[in-house]
């Protein structure tokens, strides 16, 4: 015991103990930097700053053609979207997780990997993500997965089987079938590398060509406009009140600049699933109401409400600096439920509705009751 208490005394003088105080600092003007400068690289616009707001818009000035015209504050506009599918309330859309690009096996051979592009694609038509996943799915199952052969080995009605839950299924059948069977005599198993001679197989319109271009090919040859970019379109009046999908390219292709052709699909796509729906597009929220007719009037309309002006009397912003965060929506929503605190408020009981004044007598009489509990007994 006694060399125990040697060797503890030894340890206890022998091992010092030093404490060493280690700080991180970070400037405080990068820290600041990092939250302001918001990057939308995603969707081609790169940082959400002001310098590149009036690039882009001198890069479409420059490229204009003769008949288009250049929608104003477009690149505005395109932020602010950007900016919502990235940091928003439009990200995590269906299309961002189970849009057709995602579905494709990745480690599949190449051609594979187009064909499955040009297959989801196909089946997208009409159809929701969710579904269109699910029947990719389910064509995955067929032995050796989704190839050119698997298809050709399979009889049409199983393929239809397989796919049964979308829209046109029996029409979507018979084309991938022959899609397949072309696909394999003219191109080797793989699918065609322009977008002309995708749209000469049965079933593949001009939307699905360029779509299979910039996904498949990795090509930027056009922009692919389905029904939410071309509706989106049309409410932000980027085009001139078009009637069709390829009319609407042709405008929009006149004065964007090429590079953003191809995130522009996913872009409205997403936004169009979620904060802009063809019904109920929540416009209060939406981080463009400001330079949207449609948002403008809906703000104006909630606006001359609340505050008992005429909605031609209401102004809405519309030339606010960019960075300014959802400069419209976020300024109004707290007007809004001011003003309607301040007019239940200022209600008489004559104004008031039933049950309020129900309420209204109720209190009433229960202070009345306090005062009598309170009043000195004489
Ligand atoms: S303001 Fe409304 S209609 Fe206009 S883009 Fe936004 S959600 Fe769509």
């Amino acid at each position: 015991s006694r060399q125990l208490k040697t060797a503890k005394r030894i340890s206890r003088t022998s091992i010092k103990r030093e404490f060493v105080k280690v700080e991180i600092v970070e400037p405080k003007t990068a820290l600041a930097e990092k939250v302001d400068v918001r990057d939308l690289s995603n969707f081609g616009f790169g940082a959400l700053t002001e310098e590149n707001i009036t690039k882009y818009e001198q890069i479409s000035e420059s490229k204009i053609n003769e008949q288009s015209r250049i929608p104003p504050d477009w690149s505005r506009v395109y932020a602010a979207i950007a900016d919502m599918r990235v940091n928003g309330n439009a990200r995590n859309a269906p299309v961002d997780t189970i849009g057709c690009g995602s579905l494709a096996d990745l480690n599949a051979p190449p051609e594979v990997f187009r064909f499955q592009i040009l297959v989801s694609l196909m089946l997208s038509a009409q159809t929701r993500d969710a579904t269109t996943a699910q029947a990719v799915a389910n064509l995955k199952t067929l032995p050796n997965g989704l190839t050119v052969e698997s298809i050709r080995k399979t009889k049409e009605n199983k393929v239809d089987k397989l796919i049964c839950k979308v829209g046109f299924h029996v029409r979507k059948a018979s084309y991938i079938k022959r899609t397949a069977d072309i696909l394999a005599s003219e191109y080797g198993g793989d699918i065609p590398p322009t977008k002309e001679k995708l749209c000469e197989l049965p079933g593949v319109g001009p939307k699905m060509a360029f779509l299979a271009m910039q996904e498949a090919w990795h090509n930027n040859t056009g922009i692919g406009v389905d029904v939410h970019v071309h509706r989106i379109s049309n409410i932000l009046r980027w085009v001139k009140n078009t009637k069709t999908a390829e009319h609407t390219r042709k405008e929009l292709e006149g004065w964007l600049p090429r590079h953003l052709w191809s995130p522009l699909n996913k872009l409205f796509v997403g936004f169009g699933q979620t904060v802009c729906p063809s019904r109920k597009p929540r416009c209060l929220e939406c981080q463009a109401n400001q330079w949207c007719p449609v948002g403008k009037a809906v703000v104006r309309r909630r606006v001359s409400k609340s505050t008992g002006k005429s909605s031609s009397a209401v102004s809405v912003d519309s030339k606010p600096s960019v960075n300014t965060k959802r400069s419209v929506s976020i300024d109004v929503a707290p007007k809004l439920i001011l003003a309607k605190r301040e007019r239940k408020r200022s209600r008489t009981p004559s104004q008031s509705s039933p049950t309020r004044k129900k309420k209204l007598i109720k209190t009433e009489s229960k202070q009345r009751r306090k005062l009598i509990k309170t009043e000195p007994q004489k």
